[in-house]
């Protein structure tokens, strides 16, 4: 393998690691607004829950004072009823207090309604409670993992950058001017090797006076004439050599 070769698929595997760096730490932000989206709707549905148990309660407590209202009116009706002089009189009381019980028992019926709810919303917002306490640790420590990997990648990429620099510097310009051409298609992937007489990137057959060509290890650059990439060649080391 020519050393241009060589540099040009070094760089090959700097760009591609390059690329996937890049990717991830784009990425991440992305999944972090997601789940702080998602932690954001559920602290809202707690609070409606929160809001209807309190709006439960407040009800509650209105329909208890329309109890005591009614009470008070039967017992008023009750001290009139005392008076009464007349038996119509006595029944006109008689059909004002039935018709403050049966308020009463309305007011009563919704109270007990009120409870049930409340029992309901009271288990809702105490399991919204715990799972979100869970949750937002959760968001928390994926933030924190984020940032670290984050770091972590710039740092690679850091160092990727200027090995490329380093490797930039030494190999041949035809190589490189056709690397830099290729590479920005898309896909990325600039240099294919040819293996079992096909290109390993577009599967497409060599024909046997390009396969010749690359077997000759000839200088100057080779290309897939299906996918124009930079193809070569690696002959296989046979045991002797290997030992
Ligand atoms: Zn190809």
């Amino acid at each position: 393998m020519s050393p241009d070769l060589s540099l040009v698929l070094k760089l090959q595997s700097l760009d591609s690691r390059t690329v996937e760096l890049e990717r991830e730490v784009a990425a991440l932000p992305k999944r972090i607004a997601e789940i702080e989206k998602q932690l954001d709707s559920h602290k809202k549905r707690l609070e409606l829950d929160r809001a209807a148990l309190a709006a439960n309660g407040k009800e509650r407590k209105s329909r208890e004072d329309d109890i005591k209202v009614q009470e008070q009116k039967i017992s008023k009706l009750k001290d009139q009823m005392v008076a009464a002089k007349t038996n119509e009189q006595y029944r006109a009381f008689q059909h004002e207090i039935d018709f403050c019980e049966k308020e009463i028992r309305r007011f009563e019926d919704r109270i007990l309604d009120l409870m049930t709810e409340s029992e309901r919303l009271d288990k809702n917002v105490k399991a919204a409670e715990a799972a979100l306490a869970g949750e937002s640790k959760q968001v928390e420590t994926e933030k924190q993992a984020a940032k670290q990997t984050t770091a972590s990648h710039m740092q690679e990429l850091a160092t990727i950058k200027a090995e490329r620099q380093q490797i930039v510097s030494q190999v041949g310009k035809e190589y490189y001017t056709q690397y830099e051409r290729l590479r920005k298609r898309p896909g990325g992937i600039a240099v294919a090797e040819a293996v079992d007489g096909s290109c390993s990137v577009c599967h497409m057959i060599i024909r046997p006076q390009v396969m010749q060509d690359l077997r000759g290890g000839g200088d100057g650059v080779n290309f897939c004439e299906s996918c124009k990439r930079i193809i070569y060649y690696n002959p296989p080391v046979s045991a002797e050599q290997s030992a």
